[in-house]
């Protein structure tokens, strides 16, 4: 900026000297040859001629700086000088000679009070009038008042520069005039006007000039401005560019490009901030939906594959429960390492919470990329973590969904290839699936079944209804087992096999399994109270309850609620419980069971991980044989030997036998003729409302024609309960 202020300071000084010069040329030109000098000239020309001329008599009177004011004649001389004579005319005509322009004499008529040419140089030969002094012009005002005048009168058609001085008597009385002219009026302001437009075209011209050099040089000074005028805009907007130009520069267009780069370097380190995962550096949730946004876009506007794996790892929470936080996020970290090894530096991968990493392959060609990364992210992640002389392992599971295939949008894409995580997920093993519409329609089901179970909880939709469990030999009811219903509008009773694996997955069933407890005893108080003689009643535990740090507690206070002996009660568990539990703990649980004085019943027996060790070492009470083993075993006699072992193994061991699922008359005497001590299926009866118990039992007898024995004490008032 100092070099534009010092060049135009330059450019208007030249302008200025430029003008000045041309005016002082134009101007001594022009002066030479007017007024002043012609004035001067002209009127001491007249002045000596008249006076040294035959007129002797007269004088000429100067003023102050020696110019002549005026013409003193002796008082009794005037009227001979003014007599229109030949020696006058001479007079004249030398004066005008002499100043080599025209001259004019006038005598002053006080009575007409007008002064009368009496003789003049120019004769009028074109026609053209000479100098005169007219009344009213400045010339006649001054002249009459016996002072000169200098300026222009009317000559010649035109306006001539005329010095025209009184003549005077010495006592001071006008007696005419005498008229030296100078030149044209016009010559002056002719070269006026020539000046003033040389002047206005040379400073129009100079103008131009200046603009022109300035404007070139204010765009070539102004270019670097704009240029970082443009980088700071593109920075503002988030446009992230190559490099900051003119760092190089000195001078203000280099502060100000160095001033730009440390605002890059600093919008670089918020950037990593705010698009970072401070614990493994890989990208955050924002710079992950930012991505996948993108991504989706090309993919869909160019037609290629891109494709979004959603990794978690199942149990995380442990290590940080185990080890502390520290040694999670280190854990972290590593596993952060392995994936970036696996994917490379194509794929963008965010750790978008807790255990969750999103990995985005932008092309991903057919598609067989992600699974083949996937399978291997899954073998490396599986490999053991060693820290701290601690070896850790985790389990990951990977959600596959190929973009835009199966998702048009950021919030599908996520959401569908949660639902794939979820699947792999259920499969209980690292692993991963990729989104199918089977699969979407499986897990949406099971979110719904979710959502809906809560409501059902909250409203108290859920009932239970009970089954009962017959002895063989005389029919008499020796329990019920309390099986959950849950009756909808729309869907009618969703099975407990559907929704009971979604509580368990969603933690939902230790609310549920607290409101069975609950609802269990609340009825086998009113039976006992009613005195109806159920035998025991059953409720099925899951095995997420059943680990409850304060599960016996609960059971107890239960008991204790509704006053009931807790040997009427039998609690349910498959051998699902020893799934991630040492036996120790399970025994641990049992025990703390069995001191209540509950009774404990291992269900669905034969259709796990049937382990003999569990019957013999673990205190249950109770074995209830798989209903698989009944079913058809009337037509295969190895089946029937099978389930004859089994009831002879649990009877070995002093265990009750309870046979599940008979449905026909034959199963029924089956299990009579392998000394079962109950039966439980729907030849007997179906799971019923507590209120139908009864009727149903005295159906059953009487289509088998059994003595009613069952509930021993039947009375009205348990018919009521
Ligand atoms: P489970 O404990 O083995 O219950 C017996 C299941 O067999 C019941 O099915 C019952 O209706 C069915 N069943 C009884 N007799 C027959 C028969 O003759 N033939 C056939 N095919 N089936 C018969 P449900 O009620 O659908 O319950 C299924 C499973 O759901 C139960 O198996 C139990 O594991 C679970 N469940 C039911 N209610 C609860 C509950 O309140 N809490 C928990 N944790 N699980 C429950
Ligand atoms: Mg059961
Ligand atoms: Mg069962």
């Amino acid at each position: 900026m100092f070099r534009i202020s010092a060049i135009l300071v330059i450019m208007v000084l030249c302008s200025i000297g430029f003008i000045a010069s041309l005016s002082y040329i134009e101007h001594a030109r022009t002066t030479s040859s007017n007024s002043d000098a012609l004035v001067d000239r002209a009127a001491r020309t007249a002045a000596t001629v008249l006076s040294v001329g035959t007129h002797s008599a007269i004088v000429a009177e100067d003023d102050a700086k020696g110019n002549p004011q005026a013409l003193r004649i002796a008082d009794d001389r005037g009227k001979d000088l003014l007599a229109p004579d030949s020696s006058v005319e001479e007079l004249i005509t030398q004066i005008a000679r002499t100043n080599d322009g025209t001259a004019a004499l006038f005598t002053w008529s006080s009575e007409k009070r007008a002064f009368d040419r009496i003789a003049t140089t120019v004769t009028g030969t074109d026609g053209s009038p000479a100098i005169s002094i007219e009344t009213g012009h400045q010339a006649f005002e001054q002249l009459s008042d016996g002072k000169p005048y200098i300026g222009n009168v009317p000559a010649q058609g035109g306006e001539r520069l005329a010095y025209l001085m009184p003549i005077l008597t010495t006592s001071g009385k006008l007696v005419g005039a005498l008229a030296v002219d100078i030149g044209w009026a016009d010559d002056l302001s002719a070269a006026h006007s020539r000046l003033r437009i040389k002047f206005v075209a040379a400073a129009l011209v100079i103008l131009a000039i200046a603009v022109l050099i300035g404007n070139l040089l204010l765009r070539r000074e102004l270019h670097p401005l704009r240029r970082l005028a443009k980088t700071a805009d593109d920075l503002a907007s988030g446009i992230q560019p190559d490099a900051i130009p003119y760092c190089d520069r000195s001078g203000e267009i280099g502060d100000l490009a160095h001033g730009l780069e440390k605002v890059t370097d600093l919008q670089d380190k918020l950037q990593k901030l705010a698009y970072t995962d401070p614990i493994t550096t890989a990208g955050n949730r924002t710079r992950y939906f930012g991505d996948l946004s993108r991504v989706l876009k090309d993919a869909r506007t160019l037609g290629h594959t891109a494709s979004l794996l959603h990794l978690d790892f199942q149990g995380f929470a442990k290590i940080n429960d185990t080890f502390g936080q520290q040694v999670g996020n280190r854990v972290l970290l590593q596993a952060y390492a392995r994936l970036a090894n696996v994917f490379g530096s194509g794929s963008k991968i965010a750790r978008i919470s807790g255990d969750d990493f999103c990995i985005i392959i932008p092309f991903d060609g057919d598609g067989s990329q992600a699974e083949c990364k996937a399978a291997k992210a899954i073998e490396v992640l599986s490999a053991a973590f060693y820290l701290e002389d601690t070896e850790i392992c985790i389990e990951p599971c990977i959600g596959i969904a190929l973009l835009p295939a199966d998702a048009q949008d950021v919030e599908t894409a996520h959401r569908i290839t949660g639902l794939a995580l979820r699947a792999a997920e259920e499969a209980g093993e690292p692993c991963y699936r990729r989104f199918s519409a089977p699969l979407n329609e499986r897990v949406q089901n099971e979110m719904l079944i979710e959502t809906l179970l809560r409501v059902a909880l909250r409203t108290q939709q859920m009932t239970l209804y009970y089954q009962p469990q017959v002895c063989p030999t005389d029919a008499h009811l020796v329990g019920v087992e309390a099986l959950l219903r849950w009756p909808t509008e729309k869907r009618g009773f969703i099975p407990p096999s559907e929704f009971i694996p979604i509580a368990e997955k969603t933690g939902l069933i230790l609310e549920l399994g607290q409101f069975v407890l609950n609802e269990a005893c609340k009825q086998a108080a009113k039976w006992v109270q009613a005195g109806f003689d159920f035998g025991q009643i059953s409720v099925n535990v899951s095995p997420i309850q059943f680990k409850q740090p304060n599960f016996a507690r609960t059971v107890k206070d239960v008991l204790a609620t509704y006053g009931l002996s807790p040997r009427v009660l039998c609690l349910e568990m498959t051998e699902n419980v020893f799934i991630d539990t040492s036996e120790k703990m399970v025994l641990d649980i049992l025990s703390e069971l069995q001191d209540i004085g509950v009774q404990l019943s291992l269900d669905d027996f034969g259709s796990g991980y049937s382990s003999l060790s569990y019957l013999h070492s673990l205190p249950f009470q109770e074995l209830k044989i798989d209903r698989s083993f009944l079913a058809n075993a009337c037509n295969q006699p190895q089946k029937e030997q099978l389930f004859q072992a089994i009831a002879g193994l649990g009877r070995s061991l002093g265990l009750r036998v309870i046979a599940e699922g008979a449905e026909t008359a034959e199963e029924f005497a089956l299990c009579a003729a392998h000394r079962c001590d109950g039966v439980q299926g729907y030849f007997c009866s179906p799971a019923v409302p507590a209120m139908d118990i009864e009727t149903r039992l005295e159906a059953f007898r009487r289509s088998v024609s059994l003595p009613a024995t069952g509930s021993r004490r039947t009375s009205r008032k348990a018919r009521r309960a």
